[in-house]
């Protein structure tokens, strides 16, 4: 998944300055969105031929890409980089292009410098907060549902070594297998994560190929989560070690998930209880009878009161939302309508009079 900037550009790796800047000019003459009006995939390559030429054409900024791409380290996007902070173990291109890689690795060490003390923070992963909308039956009845985690997982190759499988590791020949080196900045030695082999203190003999050995993988996993039955949108249910990959096996962060139900056209919920309503014909209301009405455990027949009130309630016991957390299962209510006859038969109408002579 590497980019190659020289590839973009069409130039060989020792192309000079003019080289670059001649062939820059050619590809965004060809892939100016102006003379493609409309083709997402000029338009595209015209941003990445921008991105080469921005870090190529310097000479600082071609050096530090350079060095990244010999040491299979390099991993241009990773998709959510603004809000983690602080080096995740690879590097990424804007950061690069911002600051190179001296802010990166600072960024880490901000007020971690007193005494001469040399001290690497192990970077643990970032928690990750994820709000998923869950269908209203797989809520109260408590379900699994497949989520999408953003961000890095672990590269499913290597396992987040960054050595390809079976390959042997090296002590670090840049640190020593420290980890970090040291440099001398205004009277200080500053340590920062050795980015040879990226904090670990060993490099692979074969960096993993699916990663280009930083050990994370760009994109989303899919994981499944399990939805305890009624819980609340107000909890959280926490995944341990299902957050962002931390650096140089440090551990993950966790995974937060918080669940919305759909809005649903049958049932609604009140705490534990679940509430549907039905229509019922007046003369059910009047002489009592039977029907038939949903719950979140199947189809119920429920009888109703001869007397019964347009509004009144019936519930039914227990079947409702077992909730463990609250301790008890709630119940269904069903919430009765009765229905007016809007139009009357011939024989209705009379049967009507009769009944209102009688009152
Ligand atoms: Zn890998
Ligand atoms: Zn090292």
């Amino acid at each position: 998944m590497s980019k190659d900037y020289y590839k973009t550009l069409g130039v060989p790796e020792n192309a000079d300055g003019d080289a670059i800047k001649s062939s820059y000019r050619e590809l965004v003459k060809k892939y100016h969105p102006d003379r493609n009006p409309g083709d997402n995939k000029a338009e595209e390559r015209f941003k990445e031929i921008g991105e080469a030429y921005d870090v190529l054409h310097d000479p600082k900024k071609r050096r530090q890409y350079d060095q990244l791409r010999k040491y299979g380290a390099y991993d241009p996007r990773r998709p959510n980089s603004g809000g983690a902070g602080g080096f995740q173990g690879n590097i990424n291109m804007e950061d690069l292009l911002r600051g190179g890689m001296g802010d990166i690795f600072g960024d880490l060490f901000g007020g971690r410098r007193g005494r001469g003390r040399q001290r690497v923070r192990s970077q643990a992963g970032q928690d990750l907060n994820l709000t998923v909308s869950v269908d209203f039956l797989t809520v109260a009845l408590g379900g699994k549902v497949k989520i999408s985690v953003p961000g890095d997982g672990r590269c499913p190759v290597c396992k987040g070594s960054g050595g390809q499988p079976g390959t042997d590791f090296d002590q670090c020949p840049v640190c020593e297998g420290s980890g970090t080196v040291s440099q001398q900045q205004g009277g200080f030695a500053i340590s920062r994560p050795c980015s040879r082999c990226l904090g670990r203190g060993v490099v692979p003999r074969q960096p993993c190929q699916r990663c280009h050995g930083t050990g994370r993988a760009p994109g989303d996993t899919a994981i499944m989560v399990t939805i305890p039955a009624g819980i609340s949108e107000e909890k959280r249910i926490r995944i341990p070690g299902r957050g962002e990959a931390g650096e140089g096996g440090a551990p993950r962060g966790d995974l937060y998930v918080r669940v919305v139900p759909k809005a649903d056209g049958t049932f609604r919920r009140e705490g534990n209880n679940v509430i549907t309503e039905e229509d019922i014909p007046l003369t059910t209301a009047v002489l009592g009878g039977k029907l038939t009405t949903q719950t979140i455990h199947g189809e119920v027949s429920v009888t109703v009161p001869a007397g019964t009130q347009s509004g009144a309630k019936l519930r039914l016991k227990r079947k409702g939302i077992a909730n463990k957390a609250a301790g008890r299962t709630g119940d269904h209510l069903v919430i009765l309508r009765v229905s007016i006859p809007r139009k009357l038969t011939k024989k209705q109408r009379e049967l009507f009079q009769k009944l209102s002579e009688l009152d």
